[in-house]
């Protein structure tokens, strides 16, 4: 078991029906420990270069005016294997496929709505904590 961090955003569908609380109750109910956050509207530029690894998928477009659509809520959660635990909370990204109470299954509007990000692996975690955040801001 490691003690790890990773980057989460509470995105614009879940912002605009007033669910950052709940969101991140399900967080803190299983052990995760959010030692930074803010909310932030989102640029264009930011929301292209994030998803950049997405760039030649077909929703790229739809997704980064989603992302850009109301304010995000970027945040990082640290705990034991917290890259993992984190993508079990939210579930799987279309929420039709999401386990019962996970984030996804009881939140998410569709597949692109879906109203949380989780880094997928160690390194995509460490550059997106940076983009976002000082080492300064991030008060565990
Ligand atoms: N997405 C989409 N349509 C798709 C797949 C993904 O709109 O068919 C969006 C959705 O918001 C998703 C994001 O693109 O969360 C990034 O996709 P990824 O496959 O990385 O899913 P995630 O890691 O968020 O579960
Ligand atoms: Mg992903």
């Amino acid at each position: 078991m490691a003690l790890e961090r990773t980057f989460s955003i509470i995105k614009p569908d879940a912002t605009r029906r007033n669910l950052t609380g709940k969101i991140n109750a399900k967080f803190e109910e299983a052990g995760l420990r959010i030692v930074a956050q803010k909310r932030i509207q989102m640029t264009m530029a930011q929301a292209g270069e994030f998803y950049s690894v997405h760039a030649e998928r077909p929703f790229y477009g739809e997704l980064c005016e989603f992302m850009v659509s109301e304010p995000v809520v970027v945040q990082v959660l640290e705990g034991e294997n917290a890259i993992t635990r984190n993508r079990e909370i939210m579930g799987a990204t279309n929420p039709a496929d999401a386990a019962p109470g996970t984030i996804r299954a009881e939140f998410a509007e569709s597949v692109g709505e879906n109203s949380v990000h989780g880094s997928d692996a160690p390194e995509t975690a460490a550059v997106e904590i940076a983009y976002f955040f000082s080492g300064l801001e991030l008060v565990g």
